[in-house]
């Protein structure tokens, strides 16, 4: 999954690259899907879902839920924040990358609380070489089935996230 796809970063390029992997890009603003869905039937690609919908709703729902290999997002929100979103997607074992800038360290000092409560073991944190803007991809493994409290209401893992700093 590629969660706040936008205007399909990174899950189209991904989409590209790993044409066996089945890829499902969400986003929650219904011009930016469509795009996106235009974007995919233009360049072929059959093996990609683009669904119009709030993750805080999508990852309650059963098909959705715990369903996942990885999650992949990039310029969703904080750290902590896009934990939340996107834990409850993931199977156990299944990984979380996301896509930062340079301030990585802080949000990661600021989200522990919430890897706690999410069951979210850090693995790596890699500065992408050759990129315009430093970059830093940090990836996280699940463990367990999605924790049963969350995501909570829409909005509110922005708003208020778990353990961090309200913004
Ligand atoms: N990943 C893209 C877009 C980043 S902008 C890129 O890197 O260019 C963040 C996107 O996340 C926006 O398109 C916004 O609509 C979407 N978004 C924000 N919160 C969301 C949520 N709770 N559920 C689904 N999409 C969300």
């Amino acid at each position: 999954m590629d969660l706040g796809t936008g205007g399909g970063l990174p899950g189209l390029v991904l989409a590209v690259r790993y044409p066996n992997v089945r890829w499902t890009l969400v986003d929650s603003v219904r011009k930016k899907v469509a795009a996106v869905r235009s974007f995919t039937e233009a360049l072929d690609l059959t093996n990609v879902t683009v669904i119009h919908r709030r993750a805080e709703e999508l990852a309650w729902e059963t098909d959705h839920r715990g369903r996942y290999d990885g999650v992949v997002s990039r310029a969703l929100a904080s750290l902590a924040t896009v934990m939340e979103l996107s834990r409850s997607f993931l199977q156990d074992h299944g990984l979380l990358a996301v896509v930062k800038g340079p301030h990585v360290v802080d949000e990661l000092s600021d989200a522990e609380r919430a890897r706690r409560l999410l069951r979210l073991e850090p693995l790596h944190r890699v500065n992408v070489p050759d990129s315009a803007r430093p970059t830093v991809l940090v990836t996280m493994r699940a463990h367990g089935s999605p924790p049963r409290r969350y995501p909570r209401k829409v909005g509110v893992p922005a708003a208020a996230p778990l353990g961090g700093r309200p913004t």
